[in-house]
């Protein structure tokens, strides 16, 4: 896989390279510079291929010149101890469910093929790096798990200090050993941006080999792409393209989405659906990109004002709105929308949705209203149970809390509180490694 920064073309990079970098040195996130036409090996998957073994044939055939075809189901097998999961709400919708893994959230599949992947690649050598990320809520716990025992890596965490779920911060902040978590006093785009200073400082990224483990790591992005092609085999029956609707924040997750459509996936359609935090669907109306800081929301690992990928986005289409709009369609759904249809999906259907993935939904079901026959998978990014003070306050139910996850309410929280100050993230680095 060749990559190259989004802001500057001539910045090549093999995936191995890539994912210890993580934000390129002028600040831009590298791309596949190739689109492969896939459409011969995915028109040949078929329903009774494990998502395993799909996804090794994928990584083989992107990762051929850095790795062996045994490296590549490696890095799969030790990542993937957990797959996706259908279910259908009615005839032509469907929730595509990516939280079966160790934190309850799709960013399992990210962190988890980035973390196996770092494993392989540092395999026999006497190199070590640390992991800085910013979280507003689920990455950095799916990153803390990812990563928690392997060798020769550190994690360093930070978040919002009161802005992620208790239950989130128990994630964050329990697991101990070669996991850190800094607590924040201020918001994401806060935590976003010192994270990013840290790593436009040539020097300080050189002296703790700092890299990333966020959406911005192409190596997190890269095999979210995957079950968008496993949904499709699953459903292709059907005789139909799907349409994907995708709850976004950071938008890494559509973006693998438009990656693999590139590939040759056939999608009729994307839906991106956001909290809100709506500077995309804002500028797929208006032709003006405004990031602006964050507003808190339910849904508040979507609660973000200036998505990283966007630059991935406007690289894919060059800069055109009009052909970003030919593939992608933005929809805002406000909490209130989101509390009643979190209401709405549990009565029609009997199905219990985070925040986050009510969001999609209820934009899935106004895309259906206008196109009825169309086939619409709505991912859903994240349990219910993660989410228990929303769903008792909407739904008066308390939804059951994954085993992961209930064996945490117990443990004690370590953190360390810091100001929302590139400067306090240095001492801290200077002084603990
Ligand atoms: C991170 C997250 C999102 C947003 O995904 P992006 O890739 O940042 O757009 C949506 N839902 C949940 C539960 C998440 O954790």
């Amino acid at each position: 896989m060749i990559l190259a920064s989004t802001r500057n073309k001539n910045e090549i990079k093999t995936f191995h390279q890539a994912i210890f970098i993580g934000l390129s040195p002028e600040g831009g996130l590298y791309y596949p510079t190739e689109t492969p036409d896939m459409r011969d090996i995915i028109s040949r998957f078929d329903k009774s291929i494990s998502f395993n073994d799909m996804s090794s044939a994928i990584t083989a055939e992107f990762l051929k010149d850095e790795l062996d075809k045994k490296g590549a189901e490696r890095i799969v097998n030790n990542a993937f101890y957990f797959e996706p999961q259908i279910k259908d709400l009615s005839e032509n919708l469907q929730v595509l469910e990516l939280f079966h893994g160790g934190t309850c959230a799709f960013k399992d599949f990210g962190a988890s093929f980035l973390a196996s992947s770092m494993e392989e690649f540092l395999k026999g050598k006497d190199d070590k790096a640390i992991i800085l990320t910013a979280t507003s809520g689920d990455t950095g716990s799916a990153v803390a798990r990812a990563f928690h025992n392997k060798k020769n890596i550190d994690v360093i965490i930070l978040y919002p200090s009161g802005r992620v779920s208790p239950l989130q911060e128990k994630q964050l902040t329990t697991l101990g050993g070669n996991i850190q978590a800094l607590e924040v006093e201020g918001n994401f785009d806060d935590c976003q941006r010192m994270v990013k200073e840290a790593f436009s400082n040539a020097e300080l990224k050189q002296k703790y080999k700092l890299t990333s483990a966020n959406s911005i790591n192409i190596g997190r992005l890269f095999p979210q792409s995957f079950y968008y092609i496993w949904a499709e085999i699953q459903g292709r029956a059907r005789g139909k393209k799907p349409v994907f609707t995708v709850p976004s924040g950071n938008f890494g997750n559509l973006t693998a989405g438009l990656y693999a459509s590139t590939w040759g996936l056939p999608v009729k359609h994307f839906i991106a659906a956001t909290n809100n935090n709506d500077v995309v669907p804002q500028y797929l109306k208006k032709g003006l990109y405004e990031p602006r800081a964050s507003v808190q929301t339910y849904s508040n690992a979507m609660d973000v004002g200036a998505p990283s990928n966007f630059e991935r986005m406007l690289q894919l289409y060059n800069g055109n709105v009009d052909s970003f709009l030919s593939q992608i369609s933005g929809v805002k759904i406000d909490d209130k929308e989101t509390t009643s249809a979190m209401k709405q999906i549990y009565k029609d259907y009997n199905y219990l949705a985070c925040p986050h993935t009510a969001v999609g939904i209820e934009a899935s079901q106004r895309y259906l209203k206008e196109n009825p026959q169309d086939w619409v998978i709505s991912l859903s990014t994240a349990h219910p149970g993660k989410f228990l003070e929303v769903s008792q306050d909407v739904l008066g139910i308390t939804p059951e809390l994954p085993e992961e996850l209930k064996v945490l309410q117990n443990k004690k929280k370590y953190s360390y509180k810091i100001l929302n100050e590139t400067e306090e993230l240095q001492a801290f680095l200077k002084k603990h490694y």
